[in-house]
Order: structure tokens, then sequence, then C-alpha cells
């Protein structure tokens, strides 16, 4: 599945990555799937984005989410509900900081049922 997330609140917040990004989007690759970045900021905000959080050659591309896609979304992660729900994905609380934060896991967990 071509698994889209969004970046602010769900894998950065006030500039601080979310813990565990690189590991669980390996895991999401080696289960087959294909990890993209979107954002409202931008596809190069997304891109830099890739390039901080060390995971610029995972990723498969990196969008705007108000551009035309060159591929299927086929799974949404996004701390915003409604967002993620109109898409039939996965809601991940905002980032708060936490250096134990193991929410990302969740999507893995979610991806293999
Ligand atoms: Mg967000």
């Amino acid at each position: 599945m071509n698994v889209f997330f969004d970046v602010q609140g769900t894998l950065i917040s006030g500039g601080r990555p979310r813990p565990r990004v690189r590991e669980v989007f390996l895991e999401l690759a080696e289960m087959g799937h294909h990890p993209y970045l979107w954002s409202s900021g931008g596809g190069g905000y997304a891109a830099v984005a890739a390039r901080q959080l060390g995971i610029e050659d995972i990723v498969f591309g990196c969008f705007s989410k108000f551009a035309a896609l060159p591929v299927s979304v086929d799974f949404v992660v996004d701390d915003q509900r409604d967002f993620a729900e109109s898409r039939g994905g996965y809601t991940i609380p905002p980032f708060d900081g936490d250096p134990n934060d193991d929410e990302l896991w969740k999507v893995v967990e979610r991806l293999r049922d």
C-alpha cells in the first residue's frame, strides 16, 4: 500500500522529530509498503522534513496535500481526525514531545491486521 504520512504534529512537533520514525518507516518498507510524506506546507517542506527525520532514503515521494498525485493514496496517517477518517486512515495523537512516545508503532500494528 501507499502509506501517506502527514508531517506537522504527526512526525514533527515544534521542530522536534517524533521518536522511532526511521525504524517504523523501515518496518513498513520491509512489509512491502511504500511510505510517502505529504504536507499542507507543500512538497518542498515535506522533503526537508524527510531529510531532517533521516528517512529520505526510505520515502517514495514527498508531496503537497493539495497536489494531483501520480500514485494512489491507500492509507493515511494524520493527527487531524477528520482528515484521517475521511480517507479511511489512522488518526495518531499529535506528538507532544514525549521522548518515550510509541504511537507510530501502532501504525505498523494496524497495517499488519
Ligand atoms: Mg498535522
